[in-house]
């Protein structure tokens, strides 16, 4: 039993591929966890990394609150199934599952407790006698799995165990798995590139892919909720696909009109609450998917409907699959080219093998639009997001007023705005309940993993916001606007920015040797900014990163530290010193900007203070919550 941090954990080989980017995870204990992702997106380096096969370059990583980085393997108390299960030939199963117990030299009593058990587990008793040439795939894949099961881990890894079995053994495979996990309640962390075992076998899935974690979450969640393009086809069967299209705003309605045909349809644009409205140009390429069972040829099964073309046709039993396109031109697909494009459509429908539909026929679609999976064209990120980071309001000033939902206050002097409209950027961090601000409506309220995701919404206009407390649809609630973080558009150009408040300083670390009240010598870790200051740190995370590092060439390193305003404040017995630039008003917060070597450093000031901002000042910074980045591999530290 154990549960597993993995904190900025990156991997980048010597060669210099980075085979694994900044993965954060708590693994809770006892939890089943895949990692899925194609060849070579750094699944089973990060495996490695966990097992202690593969050196951490950047990162913790943490096995019940203790940090392992520099752990042998042996002393991480994990075992690890390997795709290629390497049993010795010449010894029967027996022996062959015991063979480490008898290395670590326990006592014959235990050894055969442990392997008559793991045998009865995994039901290899009858053929405990046998030698491996007489087994069959699936059973010498158990004894595999019976050699890791006798060591007792608090962690199993398994590494694509199943990928060199046949289909049907797969199945029966992955079941027993799944019952091994239940009886054994261990963590288990299971890699493969198969998407229908990760969705049968995961509590929770880590999608990867070219080094970076998409998207970490459910089976459920992932195949309903997919943060991007790249999650959407590669989870759930059949393949979704994607069709390019526009969207156009036009009273309350919204047209999605496919590209390259004259079909299109009129969405109400509640139903597109979640999607930035500068989407709805009728110029920027969206891609959108729906999922097959949101697709049907049943006379109005769903609201919407359209002709289209049967390109592709698969008997799949006691169903087929029809492969149909927008497009009634287009040619009948070729199911067996190597062209992906080629053997592409529209839409996947599954229909009962009774249907009469032939290739070629153009027939009758039934789609419910509401279960849209909408993409950014080119970045491939969703845009009706399950949790929107930011809403974008129509607003208007006049005499330094601005108005927008509905609501009027008075800019903050820091926002200099001519009179006239502006589209507002308004993140769903920057609303904050207030009991002195303003009274906004729920339209929706959404229970997300225990958070409320409140909308507001008027007149075509929406802001988000996640509360910790229930909220009703209908309620009142009363917030406020963190105005720093807003942006101001008119038309496409951003005529008033928000306030970057992520400041950055050159840096280098060092240490140094000191006595402990004790007499004890201790290494301290110090901060050296700018070649000028030095400060001692005693953050755990960048002792562990540096001090407990043994490749000494940390301390060669360029690095960045990076800290909020909130981490930086003014304070006259520090060495920090800096150049006061200009002080800026934003109502409920005030920031005073400072030249420092060279770089502007935003520092949050409370309203009482009395700033004397006709000199030098100085600051303190929180050095323990300090951010470091190697500046050259552009890589998290700590
Ligand atoms: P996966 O398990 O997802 O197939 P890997 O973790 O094996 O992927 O590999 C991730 C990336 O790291 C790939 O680009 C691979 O070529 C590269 N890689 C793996 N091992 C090494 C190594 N020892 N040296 C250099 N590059 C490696």
């Amino acid at each position: 039993m154990a549960s597993l941090q993995l904190k900025h954990l990156y991997k980048v080989y010597p060669n210099g591929v980075k085979a694994v980017n900044d993965f954060n995870m708590t693994i809770n204990d006892r939890e089943f966890v895949v990692f899925v992702g194609p060849s070579g997106c750094g699944k089973s380096t990060t495996l490695r990394m966990i097992a202690g096969l593969e050196e951490i370059t950047a990162g913790e990583l943490f096995i019940d609150d203790k940090l392992v980085n520099y752990e042998e393997p042996k002393n991480r108390d994990i075992a690890m199934v390997f795709q290629n299960y390497a049993l010795y030939p010449h010894l029967n199963v027996y022996e062959n599952i015991a063979f480490g117990l008898r290395l670590r030299r326990l006592p014959k009593a235990e050894i055969d407790e442990k392997v008559n058990s793991a045998a009865r587990m995994l039901g290899l008793t009858d053929y405990l006698k046998t030698k491996p040439a007489a087994l069959s795939g699936g059973q010498r894949q158990r004894v595999a799995l019976g050699r890791a099961l006798v060591r007792e881990p608090k962690v199993f890894l398994l590494d694509e165990p199943l990928s060199n079995l046949d289909a049907k053994l797969r199945v029966s495979m992955r079941k027993e798995i799944t019952k091994l996990h239940n009886k054994l309640q261990t963590t288990f962390i299971y890699v493969t590139h198969d998407q229908v075992e990760a969705m049968t076998m995961g509590d929770r899935i880590v999608v990867m892919k070219d080094g970076f974690v998409q998207q970490i979450d459910t089976p459920k969640n992932l195949y309903r909720y997919p943060v991007n393009k790249f999650v959407a086809g590669f989870i759930g069967t059949p393949q979704l696909n994607f069709t390019d299209a526009t969207l156009l705003k036009e009273g309350d309605k919204v047209k999605l009109s496919v590209i390259g045909t004259n079909i299109s349809f009129d969405l109400p644009q509640e139903s597109l609450i979640n999607v930035d409205p500068t989407y709805f140009d009728g110029k920027k390429i969206v891609s959108f998917g729906l999922r097959t069972e949101y697709v049907s040829l049943k006379e109005n099964e769903f609201p919407y409907s359209c002709e289209m073309k049967v390109v592709g046709v698969e008997e799949l039993g006691t169903k087929i699959q029809l492969f149909t396109d927008f497009d009634i031109n287009r040619d009948v697909l070729d199911l067996s080219s190597d062209d992906e494009e080629n053997a592409k459509s529209s839409l996947t429908i599954t229909v009962d093998s009774d249907t009469e539909v032939k290739l070629g026929d153009i027939i009758k679609v039934y789609l419910d639009l509401d279960k849209l999976h909408l993409f950014d064209e080119a970045t491939e990120e969703v845009i009706n997001p399950r949790i929107p980071t930011h809403g974008r309001v129509k607003a208007s000033v006049k005499d330094k007023n601005i108005k927008l939902m509905n609501i009027n206050f008075e800019l903050p002097e820091a926002i200099e705005l001519a009179d006239g409209d502006y589209d507002v950027y308004v993140p769903s961090n920057a609303l904050k309940r207030d009991e002195n601000g303003f009274k906004l409506k729920v339209y929706k309220a959404e229970d997300v993993e225990g958070q409320y995701l409140l909308t507001f919404y008027q007149d075509g206009n929406a802001l988000f916001m996640l509360s910790d407390e229930k909220v009703e649809p209908g309620a009142e609630v009363k917030v406020s606007f963190e105005t720093h973080l807003l942006d101001f558009y008119r038309g496409e150009e951003k005529v008033v920015a928000s306030l970057n408040v992520l400041n950055e300083l050159d840096g280098m670390v060092y240490y140094h040797r000191e006595k402990n009240p004790d007499g004890k010598t201790v290494k301290v870790l110090d901060y050296i900014f700018n070649e000028d200051v030095v400060l001692p740190c005693f953050n755990q995370s960048a002792y562990q990163s540096f001090i407990l590092n043994k490749d000494r060439s940390v301390y060669d390193l360029d690095l960045i530290f990076k800290f909020y305003d909130s981490q930086i404040h003014i304070d006259e017995n520090w060495p920090f010193v800096g150049e006061p630039v200009r002080l800026l008003d934003y109502g409920i917060n005030k920031f005073l900007v400072l030249k420092c070597y060279d770089r502007e450093l935003v520092v949050k000031v409370s309203n009482e203070e009395e700033l004397n901002i006709n000199g030098p000042i100085h600051f303190a910074i929180d050095v323990d919550a300090i951010q470091v980045f190697d500046k050259n591999k552009k890589i998290r530290l700590v």
